[in-house]
């Protein structure tokens, strides 16, 4: 179903992004990539994806925390395929911190990326969608779309933005063959994560092996990391006609993390 359509992924030069280019390319796609990286390193994931699944695919550097970047890709993708048919907004970025510590340019930094990046895009890119009559948005929202943690304020404002931003939009385009829905990812083994247990380790005052034991999977009841094959494979059946009628949800995908 979605062979021969185009797909923008943002944030896709790495982790869950990645793996979700990756798979619709697999379905047939073409790919708009983008997100930070070096040049050699994005390129050589592009070809990559060109040669495996013998589709298109471009990539753009546009900063997700910049509105006329976010419509300029989607003009970009709209230029070269002639339609975006798939948006998923999966930039974003994560800061630890407590909040009378919480640096101003980080809080800004966050929100933008995280959740002003997916209303930019999605208002860009609804006009093309509508005109076509198909459609599918999806964001990666998280685990904390639903619940908290301390120490991250703007992730969890940002994350729980997502998903009323993703209702709002569902029902503006019900009957416009658009669905739009946020997919929420517990912990997931990406660089991000990686990335926050540092900070993490100085917020709690814990050494690295009880962050990975009592705070990232202290959450997760299954104790196990969710893949970013995992979630690509729930973000690509969001693509399909069976689907057609989830629209403005948020599915939890985080080992029973929110069932708790
Ligand atoms: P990641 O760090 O591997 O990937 C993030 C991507 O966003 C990268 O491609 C990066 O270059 C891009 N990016 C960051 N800032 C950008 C900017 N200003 N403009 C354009 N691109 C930018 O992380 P990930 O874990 O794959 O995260 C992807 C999404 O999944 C994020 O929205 C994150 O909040 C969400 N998420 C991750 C987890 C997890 O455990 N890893 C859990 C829940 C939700």
């Amino acid at each position: 179903v979605i062979k021969g359509r185009t797909a923008i992924v943002t944030g896709s030069t790495s982790g869950i992004g990645l793996a979700c280019a990756r798979a619709f390319a697999g379905a047939g796609a073409n790919i708009v990539l983008n997100g930070m990286g070096g040049a050699a390193d994005v390129e050589k994931e592009r070809l990559a994806i060109e040669s495996e699944f013998a589709v298109k695919a471009i990539y753009s550097p546009a900063d997700m925390a910049k509105p006329s970047e976010i419509a300029g890709l989607i003009a970009l993708g709209e230029a070269t395929f002639g339609a975006v048919d798939i948006l998923v907004n999966n930039a974003g970025v994560q800061h630890v911190s407590p909040i009378e510590e919480f640096p101003l340019e980080k809080w800004d930094a966050v929100i933008a990326i995280n959740l002003s990046a997916a209303f930019h895009a999605i208002r860009a890119a609804v006009p093309g969608m509508k005109k076509r009559g198909w459609g599918r948005i999806i964001t990666t929202a998280s685990a904390h779309s639903r619940v908290a943690s301390p120490f991250k304020s703007a992730y969890v404002a940002a994350k729980h933005g997502i998903a009323g931003l993703t209702k709002t939009v569902a029902l503006e385009l019900a009957r416009s063959k658009i669905t739009c829905n946020c997919i929420s990812p517990g912990y997931v083994w990406t660089p991000l994560v990686e990335r926050q247990i540092p900070n993490t380790m100085n917020a709690r005052k814990m050494r690295r092996d009880e962050v990975i034991s009592d705070v990232l999977l202290a959450a997760q009841p299954t104790k196990e990391f969710v893949t970013v094959e995992q979630v690509a494979s729930l973000a690509l059946f969001l693509c399909s006609d069976e689907a057609a009628q989830i629209t403005g949800a948020n599915l939890a995908i985080d080992g029973g993390w929110t069932a708790a």
